[in-house]
């Protein structure tokens, strides 16, 4: 622990499309905010290839490229990027207390929660020993695809996560096995045609998985029919798994209200959460839209409101 705590009057946890446009704002507004990049600088846009739906950019641009854009625009108005994590935060007092992975100690005026959410996975024993060794048992086909060209695979999930990456997938390999709980998808309408389309996407519908086969690489998989309850065996090179996300909310935990899955509860039509001085924005509290647009535009909400709240205390 070091010996005389820094006091900051902005303080920004996570670098995402949110926590960078908070400081582009903040910084400008002369908060001066330091910002905590977290585990994965960048987020999750550091693990997708074209970005085709952020405004402004009509031939798309590479998720990596865009995170990097955003950290320089942030900087360029002085924000201090900090590749480190926050692991403790104390909102008892009116100065909010936070504390680094190496012990530091911050005292915040304001702190704006931009920590995204992560991917979840099933749970299963087989699944995560075969994840932690890099054995074929991946959460994203655009970071992980690559190594399975040629082989086959399966995905996981119903939803416009699992349609994208059975479709990304289904590019390089000859067969993706799409893993579907129900007898129907979640995904949106367009995605869910792309997918039925897809002559290299083979459905199992009303399909779990009961375990990932392989001793230190997947060699297959095995299911149960949900309806008939019977089980089989599909040969695979990799599996996918994209069932949603769960927001990186738990050092919160305590302190801040949340709903029953952790995503942040922020008042109606701000970004003010139930202590004083203390914002949320991007995944961490929108498990609705989910979009950087959305995450950006929320990370501006945050900006403003910690402005404003900056003002009215007389800080700045
Ligand atoms: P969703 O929550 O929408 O879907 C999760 C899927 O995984 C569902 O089909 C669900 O099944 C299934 N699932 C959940 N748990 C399990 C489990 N334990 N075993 C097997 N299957 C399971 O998450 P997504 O990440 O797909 O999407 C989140 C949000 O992001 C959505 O709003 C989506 O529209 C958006 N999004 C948009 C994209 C785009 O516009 N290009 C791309 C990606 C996401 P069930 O249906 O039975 O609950």
């Amino acid at each position: 622990m070091s010996e005389k705590a820094e006091h900051v009057k902005c303080l920004i946890i996570g670098s995402g499309p949110a926590g960078y446009t908070a400081a582009v704002y903040a910084s400008r507004a002369g908060l001066e905010p330091v910002l905590y990049t977290g585990p994965e600088p960048g987020g999750q846009l550091m693990i997708t290839t074209d970005v085709e739906n952020y405004p402004g950019y009509p031939d798309g641009i590479m998720g990596p490229q865009m995170m990097e854009d955003f950290r320089k625009q942030a900087e360029r108005f002085g924000t201090q990027v900090r590749m480190e994590m926050i692991t403790k935060v104390d909102f008892t007092g009116p100065v909010h207390k936070v504390y680094t992975e190496s012990g530091q100690e911050i005292l915040a005026d304001t702190v704006i929660i931009s920590t995204g959410a992560s991917a979840k996975w099933l749970g299963l024993e087989s699944e995560q020993r075969l994840a932690r060794n890099g054995g074929g048992v991946s959460a994203c086909a655009v970071c992980d695809g690559f190594f399975y060209r040629g082989k086959e695979v399966a995905v996981v999930g119903g939803g416009d996560t699992a349609a994208e990456e059975a479709i990304y997938l289904s590019k390089l390999c000859p067969k993706v096995h799409m893993l579907v709980r129900r007898d129907e998808l979640r995904a949106s309408k367009i995605m869910q045609e792309r997918v039925l389309n897809n002559e290299n996407i083979v459905m199992h519908w009303n399909t779990s998985t009961v375990e990932v086969l392989g001793e230190n690489e997947v060699e297959g998989v095995r299911v149960i029919n949900n309806v008939t309850k019977e089980e089989s065996t599909i040969p695979l090179s990799g599996f996918f798994v994209a069932i949603g996300h769960k927001p990186n909310t738990d050092i919160f935990k305590g302190w801040i209200n949340m709903d029953e899955t952790g995503y942040i509860q922020t008042k109606p039509d701000t970004a003010k959460t139930n202590i004083e001085g203390v914002f949320a924005s991007g995944d961490a509290q929108d498990n609705v839209y989910r979009q950087a647009v959305t995450a950006a535009g929320t990370g501006c909400m945050a900006a403003l409101d910690a402005e404003r709240y900056l003002t009215d205390k007389g800080i700045i």
